[in-house]
């Protein structure tokens, strides 16, 4: 059974990605924090902004089988005119690795689609998923050394030694890795924040969520 709180076809905004036609399945549950405002301060990450509680929002629910989600995801893929090539699906959530496993990524694999995570990189992936981002949490042990991606948000409350996780970053084995802004109030000041390290740590590239500049999910 995989519960899923939204599912729908868009462009991917963030990362190495950015612009590429994707389906976004979004699980519900996260391992860092219950989703519940009551828990947020007692949460390891207290800055989700994401709605990953339940199973009530655009064509999300609970599927009893790897088939049955992965026929929910190519239908969505061609309501919104994706091609029989180049299928492209992001699990997110919420953590998706509390729920991906082999069994869906065959599913998939067997319909054509290129899987990719995105990940607080608390939790193994499982083989078989074709990209890896890992987003690391203040406060969280990262365990997915190895990834093609890492979208570190800035600032963190906790990223006391911020250069330090940096260059510790650095030497870990990623292929792409990307600063991004913090969303909300301080975005602007967030933002010029994210440039600097960029230049300082030519290393890093600035990410920014260029879905929502344009309007779209
Ligand atoms: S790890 Fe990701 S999904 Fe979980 S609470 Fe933090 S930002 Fe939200």
């Amino acid at each position: 059974m995989y519960s899923v709180k939204e599912l729908f076809a868009t462009l991917q905004g963030e990362g190495a990605h950015a612009g590429r036609a994707a389906v976004f399945c979004r699980f519900a549950g996260c391992n860092l924090w219950s989703g519940r405002e009551e828990d947020r301060a007692n949460a390891v990450c207290q800055f989700c902004d994401t709605d990953f509680v339940g199973t009530d929002g655009d064509g999300g629910g609970k599927f009893e089988t790897a088939l049955d989600l992965a026929a929910q995801i190519e239908l969505a893929w061609q309501a919104a005119g994706g091609a029989s090539y180049h299928r492209y699906v992001v699990f997110t959530g919420g953590e998706p690795l509390l729920q991906l496993d082999s069994e869906l990524i065959n599913a998939l694999h067997a319909l054509h689609f290129e899987i990719a995570i995105e990940t607080n990189g608390t939790l193994p992936v499982p083989k078989g998923v074709d990209w890896v981002c890992v987003s690391p949490k203040a406060g969280s042990e990262l365990v997915v050394l190895q990834a093609d991606e890492m979208k570190l948000v800035v600032p963190q409350a906790g990223h006391d030694g911020l250069d330090q996780l940096l260059t510790r970053f650095e030497r870990m084995d990623y292929r792409h890795r990307y600063i991004q802004p913090m969303d909300g109030p301080l975005r602007s000041e967030n933002t010029a924040f994210a440039v600097r390290i960029c230049q300082n740590r030519p290393l890093w590239r600035l990410s920014l969520q260029t879905h929502k500049w344009i309007g779209i999910r």
